[in-house]
């Protein structure tokens, strides 16, 4: 017999072929042929020079979906939490006042943040499926004068609520605070203007509105941002995310030192996808999302299904619609999934049961995908 023969045999799997489904929940979200095919590139070092090159370029496209001339913007090597983490750990020393503005999970998420970093969470509080009340920061912040931070979700993805950026921007400063922003669902769907805004400290993801894979969380820090990361009293907790250590492989002019291993072909992937936005062109971009809106609540109208959120604060590329009377929820998902290949995102903690969440984000929200979706919830629902 000469079949080779091991003591120590392996589990022998099946290649893994995912079936094709058109994703239209809040993320991720389906990703271009071009994106895919930029990841298949061969693997170079991550110190190589061309590689060098292309994160420069990373990192000039991530300040234009930024709209920032912020030298540290970049990609952390992580997905969107991680970036929401980087933001925290580096502006909150143990004793901060961070007042956060909660209206869905995410806003609980940086809460915890707050926590775990020794700083004391002060929480304005509005409604799931509300935006933030800047009346309520605003009186917040003149009863604790020693804020140093104010951190708020711009696109509440649990909720598909949009909350006014500018202003509440606008009222920390006012009273001196530094503004962390979450623009993970935002970034690329709708208006985000870092510089115009003043925004401090923001973090996005590459699987929402970038469409890319998940994995990488593009970050941007203005210069009065690193003025405190510098001043801290105290180290920063974390090693890995300390931009202290990280400025010096990702902001660095020339000369980069060795920090970790960043991951070569999803930033492949990335680069590709915002080369995609910026071939677009960010306004064209937002007024897409905003028609595929349109048009969604017109055929769900048709279809007798209301949106949960009030118009003025609708984010077009996250749909909230509640559930209609006597639907089983998760017998209609298994069904659009299984019969449809077409995944819609369940609600999340206070509107599970309630809601699905009809995301169509970048290179999603295009008019074919809108159809499918509503000629899939006819059947469906008949
Ligand atoms: C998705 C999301 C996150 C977390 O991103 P992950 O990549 O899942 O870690 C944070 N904030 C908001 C608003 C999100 O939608």
């Amino acid at each position: 017999m000469d079949t080779p023969t091991s003591s120590l045999p392996g589990p022998q799997v099946p290649v893994f072929n995912p079936p094709k489904r058109l994703l239209m929940g809040p993320g991720p979200t389906d990703v271009p042929e071009r994106v895919l095919a930029a990841m298949a590139r061969p693997t170079i070092g991550h110190l190589d020079p061309a590689f060098v090159e292309m994160m420069e370029q990373v990192k000039t496209l991530s300040r234009y979906v930024f709209q920032t001339s912020n030298p540290l913007t970049f990609p952390i090597s992580a997905p969107g939490s991680v970036g929401m983490e980087a933001c925290f750990v580096n502006l909150v020393e143990p004793g901060d006042t961070v007042v956060v503005c909660v209206n869905g999970v995410f806003g609980l998420r940086m809460v915890e943040n707050v926590k775990r970093c020794g700083g004391t969470p002060v929480i304005v509080e509005d409604a799931w499926g509300e935006a933030v009340d800047p009346a309520k920061l605003r009186a917040t912040l003149k009863s604790h004068p020693e804020t140093k931070v104010v951190a708020f979700v711009q696109a509440e993805t649990s909720t598909g609520v949009l909350s006014d950026a500018q202003t509440l921007a606008g009222i920390a400063h006012e009273h001196g605070a530094l503004v962390i922003m979450d623009c993970v669902t935002s970034l690329g769907g709708v208006p985000v203007l870092i510089d115009a805004w003043g925004i401090d400290a923001a973090y996005s993801c590459s699987q929402k509105c970038l469409s890319c894979t998940p994995g990488l969380a593009p970050v941007t820090f203005s210069p009065r941002a690193i003025e405190h990361v510098y001043a801290r009293k105290t180290p920063v907790q974390s090693w890995f995310l300390d931009l202290n250590l990280v400025m010096g492989y990702w902001s660095g002019e020339g000369g980069r030192t060795y920090h970790h291993t960043a991951p070569i072909n999803p930033l492949y992937g990335l680069h590709e996808a915002l080369r995609m936005i910026a071939e677009e062109g960010l306004e064209s971009a937002w007024a897409r999302h905003q028609r595929m809106h349109d048009l969604l609540k017109a055929g769900l109208g048709e279809l007798g299904i209301e949106l949960l959120v009030k118009p003025e604060a609708r984010l077009p590329q996250v749909n909230t619609v509640l559930i209609p009377d006597g639907c089983n929820d998760a017998a209609v998902r298994k069904q659009l999934l299984t019969e449809y290949n077409l995944e819609i995102g369940a609600g999340l903690g206070a509107l599970a049961g309630k809601v699905w969440r009809i995301g169509m984000l970048g290179y999603g929200a295009r008019e074919e995908n809108v159809q499918h979706c509503l000629s899939a919830l006819r059947e469906v629902l008949r």
